[in-house]
């Protein structure tokens, strides 16, 4: 007696985002990313908009791996 067991073989649709979608997404969140690098350069810099150094704290390590002057 031989039963063969099959395996059930599922196609799994891969969703695919046209580019024309995703370019005004991926602006978005580049803008903002830009926006995000301009905080952490600026604070304690040129400006710093909390006083206080604790913005400056968070982001040190990022601001020597960026080449910004810090100290
Ligand atoms: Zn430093």
């Amino acid at each position: 007696m031989s039963q063969s067991h099959a395996v059930p073989t599922h196609e799994v649709a891969t969703p695919t985002i046209p580019l024309r979608e995703l370019a005004p997404w991926a602006l978005l969140f580049g803008l903002l990313g830009l926006i995000v690098i301009f905080f952490v350069s600026a604070d304690q810099g040129a400006v710093s908009i909390p006083a206080g150094t604790a913005i400056h704290e968070w982001v040190h390590d990022g601001r020597h791996l960026l080449g910004y002057p810090c100290h």
